[in-house]
């Protein structure tokens, strides 16, 4: 790791020592996480093995009862991935973070960390569809009911969705596709009130945009397939704990009973600085296996290197884009969190810059017929169902990602028949522009 403002005890010498200052984000981009001795590669290798060698069988059984740090087997930590994990962690100023093979496995991995048979989860509509089937359908089975909020309901009436057994409050930053900014505050506040921690998914602002412990989030979670990754090569996830939510209130027993799988350790008690994450690592990366490859860890990583140059560019063109289309004849109707009041106060208030992302939706006018012959007709984007790529992309929500929802289920989540998601990709603008004119008109 470069130098950032770890406190090293100065005590013992009598040469005054300069404290040096925080890295910057930038460079935190660029260099964090990985710190090269003498002779050692300066890029973070992948280390593609999958076992570790010791010298004596204590050592090993240290590792294993979690009395020791240490890498024992590519399932539950790899050096590489560690890489990754270490700079993203600093990128969002957690206590520490675990790689995964998805951000579906990411989102799970915090969820089922927390939750069991007969706990109860509040999570806002505005939702990824991978996300909301995982909480609507799959976790029922396993007993765990999820009642959704609209997210910008007021404060009172999300509060009343509370029960005795409620465990966590989930939401996006950007809620996808509606593209919702999250009401930090309001919810933050229900949930310090209720001693439950609030989850944030963070996908489609990353840390360059949001860095939502700041704003009460407790965990937050990454698709790193999106915008860390940046060039659609690699599916992989993260959940990062914030080390600022007490799991010993008294709801959590998972964390503060001795776990007879590890030799009886209790999280919070051994863990103080990490319960969270180390019990996410030791129980769920160890049981449930969504672990991340060293091949993409390192690919994610050289995205982080870069994600300070991409997000602004994804912003400002979806921005340019966004204001073209909003006074075309063709367009119904423009979505983009940067053009509208309520956008624009959020990004003000919980945003680290003036950008809103790269997304936008729009609807386009006419039948589906039109919008089959728009999206068609577009050379310089193309038809995906990815997002967040150096490449722009669109997409029909209600026929694709969203297909598995009803009407009413598609209102709550922002989505009409004729919307338009467009990822807007990091191209010449007036290129793009001239695009989606040509295809309009078409
Ligand atoms: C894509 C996405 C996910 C799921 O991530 P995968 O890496 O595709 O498993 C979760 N949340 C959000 C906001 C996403 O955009």
């Amino acid at each position: 790791m470069p130098k950032t403002a770890a406190k090293k005890s100065p005590a013992k010498t009598t040469v005054p020592v300069v404290q040096e200052a925080p890295l910057a984000f930038d460079t935190l981009c660029i260099q964090g996480g990985y710190d090269p001795k003498f002779g050692e590669p300066r890029i973070l290798p992948i280390i593609q093995s999958t076992t570790y060698k010791y010298d004596d069988i204590d050592h090993v059984n240290r590792i294993m009862t979690l009395q020791a740090f240490g890498h024992k087997y590519s399932r539950t930590s790899n050096p590489t991935v560690a890489g990754f994990e270490g700079r993203l962690n600093l990128l969002e100023g957690g206590a520490a973070t675990v790689a995964t093979a998805s951000g579906q496995a990411a989102n799970l991995l915090a969820i089922s960390n927390i939750v069991k048979s007969g706990d109860h989860i509040l999570a806002a509509t505005q939702l990824y569809g991978g996300t909301f089937t995982l909480l609507n359908a799959t976790l029922k089975k396993f007993g765990v009911n999820t009642t959704f909020f609209d997210a910008d309901a007021a404060a009172r009436d999300i509060e009343k969705l509370v029960r005795p057994e409620t465990r966590l409050i989930f939401g996006e930053t950007i809620g996808n596709p509606g593209l919702s900014i999250l009401d930090f505050d309001k919810l933050a506040r229900i949930a310090q009130k209720h001693g439950i921690p609030f989850i944030v998914d963070n996908s489609l602002a990353t840390a360059w945009l949001c860095q939502p412990f700041k704003h009460g989030a407790n965990i937050v979670t990454y698709s790193a397939t999106k915008y860390i990754d940046g060039h659609a090569t690699s599916v992989g996830g993260a959940v990062i704990d914030g080390g600022n939510f007490d799991w010993a209130n008294g709801k959590f027993p998972d964390f503060t009973t001795p776990d007879p799988t590890y030799n009886g350790v209790a999280y919070t008690e051994k863990f103080p600085q990490s319960p969270f994450l180390i019990k996410a690592r030791a129980q769920f990366l160890r049981d449930f296996g969504g672990c991340l490859a060293p091949l993409n860890a390192f690919l994610f990583n050289l995205g982080l290197e870069t994600l300070h140059l991409r997000m602004p560019r994804h912003g400002e063109n979806a921005l340019a884009l966004a204001k073209f289309l909003a006074r075309h004849p063709k367009v119904a109707w423009l979505n983009y969190p940067g053009l509208d009041a309520t956008g624009k106060k959020r990004i003000a208030r919980y945003f680290r810059h003036k950008n809103g992302s790269g997304m936008l939706t729009f609807g386009v006018k006419g039948d589906l017929d039109t919008v089959r012959r728009f999206v068609k007709k577009l050379k310089v984007a193309a038809l995906v169902v990815h997002v967040a790529d150096a490449r722009t992309g669109v997409l029909h929500p209600a026929s694709s990602t969203h297909a598995q929802m009803n009407e009413a289920q598609l209102r709550a989540a922002g989505i009409s028949p004729d919307m338009i998601r467009v990822t807007v990709g990091l191209e010449d603008i007036n290129d793009l522009i001239t695009d989606f004119d040509q295809a309009l008109a078409a």
